[in-house]
């Protein structure tokens, strides 16, 4: 009988179809060890691991098969098939059916030694880590419909809802999204397989990549995993595995394989796994992470732990095949600019068109003119870059920007605490002088609209604390003179009656 016959045989007699088992000693998934031998107590050992412990005993003058009456089990198992790669040679095994020979006509069982029996211990162990879902090997079943995948002007409008200004990076991304879903939905195989469109979005921080994704992800309806690839490192070392990042949508798609296997996962900060200039060193966060993030990239079966950051042999591992799983990395990419304005200044400087040296200096945009090259310099590999081919870059956020996301999008700061004083039917209002203080407050402190909440929650906490004590307030207008110091807000109470602010101490948002 060959070893497939074997392992068919162990498959059928698995009740449950769905799911494969995984050796209690190695953790490794019966697709990966083999064929398992099932012991009393709902424990499955892989041959290597039984192989191993058989010849441990053997050594040590130990009288297996007086160990739970389970030689045959295990001899069949063992004498059908050949023992998996590395764990010993045939002639190995050929010495080793001598000495079990051997062993059984000569040793007895160990005196005064009382062995467990496993089978008792059923109950204690923990057999639901025994198992891991099966890998559907049919193909998968797309969770969106061709008909429903919204189309790029629709996913842009939707957009537009939440995220301000980013008019380019939205419809770039639109398009992306409703090209990588319909690769999905159609699961072309034939001949035409379109690539996968990996993304890549570089602009400063807090200018809304994160949100943007946040946002797609919630109108896709599809789970959302957000890394940091800052606390990522090569496999056996300190921080984070590469796989952890999958672990992570697998959470988020409520361990269902199936729905993980078409998220999106964003991985933030990619910058910073840039290769590392002027080191000796071996780069485990750098150049090798980006190496280890390759194949999830491009899409393969990596082997994931559930509910874990890494693998270790406590923690039940599940097979996710990564090509439909849409990747969107962002970084600010800091000094990209100058290498990008390095590039540009010595492309002008030559021939008849040469230009004055310092003319890119001042272009805010300077970064929608990042090229592959660029970022390769930057210090991302090729083989990296080759794998995200949709690049799209973020303006960073000007004054009126910031004033409009403030008080534009469907859940705008401003909104939200205007309903939250309405709820103590109090009026809350901004006028516009104040909202362009606000503006250029955040502008100065160089983290884009991130800054405006930090802002707004200081400025706020006096009025959420005074206003309530007073049921007679009908409405509070913040003016720019309370954000900058100079005097308070304006109150009124209900009915006619107008006051400037009395008891609330002057410039309570100051802050500073
Ligand atoms: P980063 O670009 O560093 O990932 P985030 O996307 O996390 O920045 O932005 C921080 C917060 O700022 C978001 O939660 C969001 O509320 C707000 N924000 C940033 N950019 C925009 C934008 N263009 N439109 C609306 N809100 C924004």
């Amino acid at each position: 009988m060959s070893l497939d016959d074997n392992k068919d045989i162990i498959d059928m007699d698995d009740n449950e179809q769905e799911y494969e088992d995984i050796c209690y000693i190695c953790r490794r998934p019966e697709s990966i060890a083999g064929a398992m031998i099932k012991i009393p107590g709902n424990i499955c050992i892989c041959k290597d691991c039984m192989q191993k412990t058989i010849d441990t005993m053997q050594n040590s003058g130990f009288n297996y098969d007086s160990l739970l009456g389970m030689n045959n089990n295990i001899n069949n198992v063992l004498n059908n098939n050949k023992p998996a790669a590395g764990s010993g040679s045939s002639e190995e095994d050929g010495e080793d059916s001598e000495d079990d020979a051997q062993d059984k006509t000569s040793r007895s069982p160990l005196p005064n030694i009382s062995m467990i029996n496993l089978a008792d211990l059923q109950g204690l162990m923990p057999t639901a880590r025994q198992k891991v879902k099966k890998k559907k090997k049919d193909k998968v079943k797309p969770l969106i419909d061709i008909k429903d995948i919204p189309k790029p002007h629709v996913i842009k409008e939707k957009l537009d809802e939440y995220v301000v200004g980013q008019e380019q990076a939205k419809k770039i991304m639109s398009v992306a999204v409703y090209n990588h879903y319909k690769r999905v939905a159609t699961d072309t195989m034939d001949e035409i397989e379109i690539e996968k469109s990996n993304m890549l979005m570089i602009g400063p921080t807090g200018c809304g990549k994160t949100y943007l994704v946040k946002t797609l992800a919630r109108l896709l309806d599809v789970p959302l995993a957000i890394a940091d690839a800052t606390s990522l490192t090569e496999a056996g070392y300190i921080g984070d595995d590469i796989e952890s990042v999958l672990s992570k949508l697998l959470t988020a798609a409520d361990n269902d394989v199936d729905k993980a296997e078409q998220g999106i996962v964003f991985i933030d900060e990619i910058d910073k796994i840039a290769k590392k200039r002027n080191t000796n060193q071996r780069d485990v966060s750098g150049e090798s992470v980006q190496q280890g993030m390759l194949k999830l990239l491009e899409g393969s079966e990596v082997e994931v732990p559930v509910g874990a950051n890494s693998k270790n042999a406590m923690v039940p591992l599940t097979t996710v095949n990564t090509r439909n799983i849409l990747f969107i990395c962002g970084g600010a990419f800091p000094e990209l600019d100058e290498i990008i304005k390095e590039r540009l200044n010595k492309q002008s400087s030559m021939g008849f068109r040469a230009d004055l040296k310092d003319k890119y200096d001042e272009d805010e945009n300077i970064l929608s003119k990042v090229t592959v090259e660029d970022i390769r310099k930057f210090g991302m590999i090729p083989e990296f870059i080759g794998r995200l081919p949709v690049i799209c870059t973020l303006e960073g956020l000007s004054e009126e920007m910031l004033v409009k996301i403030l008080k534009e999008p469907k859940n705008a700061i401003l909104k939200q605490y205007a309903k939250l004083l309405a709820l103590d039917e109090v009026k809350l209002e901004f006028d516009d002088g104040a909202l362009e203080a606000i503006a250029k407050k955040a502008k100065e402190k160089k983290m884009g609209a991130r800054a405006l909440r930090a802002i707004i929650e200081e400025l706020m906490l006096d009025i959420m604390y005074e206003i309530p004590k007073d049921d007679n307030i009908g409405s509070v207008t913040i003016t720019r003179e309370y954000i900058e110091n100079t005097g308070g807000p304006v109150i009124k109470m209900r009915g006619v009656m107008e006051l400037e602010d009395i008891s609330l101490p002057t410039g309570a948002a100051a802050g500073n």
